[in-house]
């Protein structure tokens, strides 16, 4: 449980600067309806906790030392959760404002509201099956994009009402104001692009000197695979662990030695590893560069 203090007004409309790693915290406080600025990784401590004094945000980390700054009054919230979606519920139990939540009424790319759309000014942008069966849309005004409500919408309103604790049917009958939903979308999603430097850097749990980066998942319209990179340092390794999923994955850069069940293979650019499910595996970096792979999961049964 994250936990805070001396929050202030609770009539003024909390604005969140989320600490560097978090990346994914920041994406779902923004589905929420929630502003939540990104603190980009070159960025310091002092910097960090600059931006949430000037500009009245709330500092969301993991970082024990940093909340412990006298600056900062006590207006943080320390999140324990390795899960990106636990720890935007221990933000929102800390501070009381799962009734606060508006989904879908911000974009989650650059976190600013969404405005709704007249269906003629999308129709060139959007499929012509989500043209002729969509009502509602909405645009951001800085990026473009257009949202409506879609199958990855029903899905990510699933997810959504888990973390605000209520069940779909409340969630459906009005116990929690959702009347804003219906802005995001992407039947089988919209065709877009990003660089892979967008999408930012977070830890993984229980490995040394590795960093993730989620290329793509239903936070950005897939409904059935993630994709995600990782970077290993040298000498770092993920942790040896076992799922019920398989791993995909294809070397990009460097090299590296992966332990699958009894096997060991050392690896490089373009070599192609299959783990199978149930099969205890890691990946150790080996050598004086960086290991980079994609590694790619499916996003139901657990693929998380
Ligand atoms: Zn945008
Ligand atoms: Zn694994």
């Amino acid at each position: 449980m994250g936990r805070s203090r001396g929050l202030g007004n609770k009539a003024e409309e909390p604005r969140f600067v989320v600490d560097t790693m978090l990346g994914h915290v920041a994406r779902w406080l923004r589905f929420l309806g929630f502003d939540a600025e990104y603190i980009p990784k070159e960025a310091s401590d002092s910097e960090v906790v600059e931006r949430a004094l000037s500009e009245g945000r709330i500092l969301v980390t993991r970082d024990h030392d940093l909340v412990r700054r006298r600056a900062l009054k006590g207006r943080y919230v320390l999140v324990r959760s390795e899960d990106a979606l636990k720890a935007v519920g221990e933000v929102l139990d800390a501070l009381g404002l799962k009734p606060e939540a508006r989904p879908f009424t911000r974009c989650p790319e650059c976190n600013v509201p969404i405005e709704e759309v007249d269906r003629d000014c999308v129709s060139p942008l959007v499929p012509i099956k989500v043209r002729v069966t969509q009502k509602a849309f909405s645009r951001c005004p800085r990026c473009g994009r257009v949202f409506w409500r879609g199958k990855h919408w029903e899905q990510m309103r699933e997810r959504i009402a888990g973390v605000l604790g209520v069940g779909r049917e409340e969630v459906d009958s009005g116990e929690v104001d959702l009347s804003a939903l219906g802005r995001l979308g992407g039947e089988g999603g919209m065709a877009h692009k990003w660089r892979y430097d967008e999408v930012p850097e977070e830890e993984v749990e229980g490995a040394v000197g590795v960093k993730v980066r989620w290329l793509l998942d239903e936070s950005r319209g897939a409904r059935n695979f993630a994709m995600r990179l990782f970077e290993v340092e040298p000498g770092g390794c993920t942790p040896h662990h076992s799922h019920p999923y398989e791993h995909e994955v294809f070397v990009l850069e460097g090299r590296g030695i992966v332990k699958v069940g009894e096997e060991e293979f050392e690896v490089g650019p373009w070599d192609v590893v299959f783990v199978p499910p149930n099969t205890p595996h890691c990946f150790k970096c080996k050598g004086v560069g960086a290991f980079k792979f994609i590694c790619v999961v499916p996003l139901k049964k657990g693929g998380r």
